[in-house]
């Protein structure tokens, strides 16, 4: 019987141009699961390991990879998530602080980046962030050529588009979270006032993940009901002031939450593994993920989230969203801001 560091090597089933630091890879005591899909994550901070439990958790994957610069924190971060195998679906969880670990992934998430220091602009975050993505997006395009790219780290929408032009990729491979997270919230809150479970509630954040976002109303529906005429449990309609609130509530809900815990992880987390398991399940599930605009209403040369088909190879199709005057005035708002931010990265 070999001992469990031969097992390990014995395993590695990865070409020698493509060797990386064995130390840092902890891997189950399992045999192989290469025919299975490999999720790579990029940064194994709050949101790159949260989304690696919940991928764990929901089982949507043979093969986790974390990635970061620290090799002390990805080590740590992979120890302590293989020690949950006993309890989750079967799969494998690797690291290391050597890109090599990505090789031949079928999702590529990228959580990595600096965050916003006391003072910083948007800006300066985004010209920072711009330069970590021009060395580490090349070389995960090579090492994932077929991988669908999906970007976390913010500004998202802008980061999205830099990683599009550093990659070399179709824009259906690569997509940003967007305003899936801001839309789920949506949800949560319109669920609360509605009286009404969460997945009864059918409405969409569209435009920026930030500042220039909006609530698609003219299309929010709660069950079948067109949201103007839904009762809600006091016996009345929401109002537009009301409207007004809940979606400045849900614009600002991440600063309440870094307020509190100096960071958002839980529901950004389960976004991400929802739209991953979208594509890995090939769901051609309906998500605002930041995508390439290409003349939808419009609107060009910019990635923001309107509601996209997503499965199998990231965006299925895009969709004629009905959308009123003021609808389309904030959506070409929006795509000016992140247009703007976009050049002043020189993009
Ligand atoms: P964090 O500081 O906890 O983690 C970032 C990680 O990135 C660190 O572990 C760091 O070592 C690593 N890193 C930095 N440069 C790297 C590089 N060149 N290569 C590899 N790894 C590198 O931050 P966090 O809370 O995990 O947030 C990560 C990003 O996700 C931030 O940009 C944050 O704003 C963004 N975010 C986006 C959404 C969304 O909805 N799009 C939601 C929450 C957070």
């Amino acid at each position: 019987m070999p001992d469990t560091q031969e097992a390990f090597s014995n395993e590695i089933a990865i070409g020698p141009s493509h060797r990386y630091d064995d130390r840092l890879t902890i891997r189950p005591g399992i045999v192989s699961f290469m025919n299975g899909s490999k999720i790579a994550i990029i940064g194994a901070g709050g949101v790159g390991a949260t989304i690696a439990y919940a991928a764990l958790l929901n089982g949507i994957a043979r093969e986790i990879a974390l990635y970061d610069i620290d090799a002390d924190k990805v080590h740590a971060e992979v120890l302590d998530l293989n020690h949950g195998l006993r309890f989750t679906p079967t799969a494998r969880v690797v690291g290391s602080d050597h890109l090599d670990i990505c090789v031949d992934a079928d999702v590529v998430v990228i959580t990595a980046g600096a965050k916003q220091r006391p003072g910083e602009t948007r800006l300066d975050l985004a010209g920072r962030n711009t330069d970590i993505f021009r060395e580490l997006v090349p070389a995960l395009a090579e090492r994932a050529p077929r991988a669908v790219l999906l970007i976390v780290t913010n500004p998202v929408d802008v980061l999205t588009y830099v990683a599009l032009q550093l990659s070399g990729f179709p824009p259906s491979r690569v997509i940003g979270s967007g305003t899936v997270l801001d839309t789920s919230r949506l949800h949560f809150v319109l669920a609360e006032r509605c009286g009404v479970a969460v997945s009864n509630v059918h409405a969409t954040i569209a435009g920026e993940h930030g500042d220039s976002e909006f609530a698609l109303w003219s299309s929010a529906a709660i069950g079948n009901v067109p949201l103007d005429r839904w009762v809600t449990p006091a016996g009345t309609h929401l109002t537009g002031d009301e409207l007004d609130d809940i979606a400045e509530r849900v614009k600002h809900a991440a600063y309440d939450i870094i307020r509190g815990k100096g960071a958002t992880t839980y529901a950004i987390g389960l976004a991400v593994t929802n739209i991953v398991g979208a594509i890995l399940n090939d769901e051609h599930r309906i998500m605002p993920v930041s995508t390439l605009q290409e003349g939808e209403h419009g609107i060009s040369d910019v990635c923001l989230s309107m509601p996209v088909v997503v499965g199998a190879g990231g965006v299925v199709r895009s969709m004629e969203v009905p959308l009123t005057g003021e609808e389309q005035r904030r959506l070409t708002a929006s795509a000016d801001t992140i247009r703007q931010t976009i050049r002043s990265v020189g993009f």
